[in-house]
């Protein structure tokens, strides 16, 4: 499910990374939109906080039942400087891609792809699910990946940590010494906790900032209660913090160093400049062989040109 990102959610300009505050909870809501037939909340990127480490883009979907004809799938599109990082709780897609992979993603599972210099996929929907939850996510890639090659890997699974009261699943990075084998480019953590109440303590890294965007239920942290739909920003600084439930919960928790440069987003594009996310556009509309070609049933996916153009 990899959300174009619509034209209006432009970054007009590369401005500075956001400027980093000491252990906060900040609440801000996602903004709610579509990506084809279904309804999102998209949690990142907002307006007052761009990036958390390195992840630049969180689209939550569902849980929301399947109709009949109701299709969740994704046509050809392209990425470039960028991982997609793809996560369900429920439901299947069939991922496909410029590089040849073919691969099915069920929940508990991890998809990753990693952008470089180009790369285009389609997400298919096997339409066998009857509900649908899943999260996409995106990775900005520093400058000594975001122009090399692309890849793919998938992770059937994934290492996991008890926790009091809960359970870890190590998306990616490092959580309370256990590592997922998921590449990264940068110090960055995602997790996904399955929260069984009353209150667990879990462990956190001072150098990092975090956030946590709940998925299912309701966590309340430094006495601020926090429910799918919402950013729940955490600041850096902290070696720990409480998530209290009264009812068994799911959220992810992500981290990492504040990403050091100044990214422009449009569309599925991470970039830096202008020129070069114009650059990114024309190729992929003139097809000339710089995001490969996908085989897919579903239709190629095009934009119009960047608002600065
Ligand atoms: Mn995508």
């Amino acid at each position: 499910m990899s959300g174009p990102v619509a034209s209006d959610d432009a970054a007009p300009e590369a401005g500075p990374p956001d400027h980093v505050v000491g252990p906060v909870v900040e609440v801000s809501p996602a903004r709610r939109t579509q990506v084809g037939s279904l309804p999102v909340r998209r949690v990142l990127p907002q307006r007052p906080r761009r990036t958390v480490g390195p992840w630049c883009f969180l689209d939550h979907v569902g849980p929301v039942p399947v109709e009949p004809g109701l299709s969740f799938g994704i046509g050809p599109h392209p990425h470039m400087g960028l991982q997609t990082v793809t996560w369900l709780l429920a439901g299947e897609l069939l991922h496909l891609d410029s590089l040849g992979s073919e691969q099915l993603i069920r929940p508990g599972q991890l998809n990753l792809m990693t952008a470089g210099h180009g790369v285009s996929h389609a997400e298919e929907d096997p339409a066998r699910a009857e509900v649908v939850h899943a999260v996409q996510l995106w990775v900005a890639q520093p400058a000594e990946t975001r122009e090399g090659p692309a890849a793919f890997e998938h992770h059937a699974e994934l290492p996991r940590l008890e926790l009091d009261h809960a359970e870890g699943t190590v998306l990616v990075g490092e959580f309370g010494g256990v590592a997922s084998p998921a590449r990264r480019d940068t110090a960055h953590m995602g997790v996904e906790l399955t929260l069984r109440g009353p209150g667990s303590v879990v462990p956190l890294r001072p150098d990092y900032e975090h956030a946590l965007v709940v998925l299912d239920g309701r966590v309340t942290v430094d006495g601020v209660a926090v429910e799918p739909g919402v950013l729940a920003y955490l600041g850096q600084g902290r070696d720990g913090c409480t998530l209290v439930t009264e009812a068994p919960a799911r959220a992810l928790l992500l981290g990492g160093v504040p990403f050091p440069e100044p990214i422009l987003m449009w569309w599925n594009f991470v970039g830096r400049t202008r020129q070069e996310v114009s650059e990114a556009r024309r190729q992929w509309s003139d097809d000339d062989g710089r995001f490969g070609r996908v085989r897919s049933s579903l239709r190629r996916i095009e934009v119009g040109r960047p608002p600065w153009e």
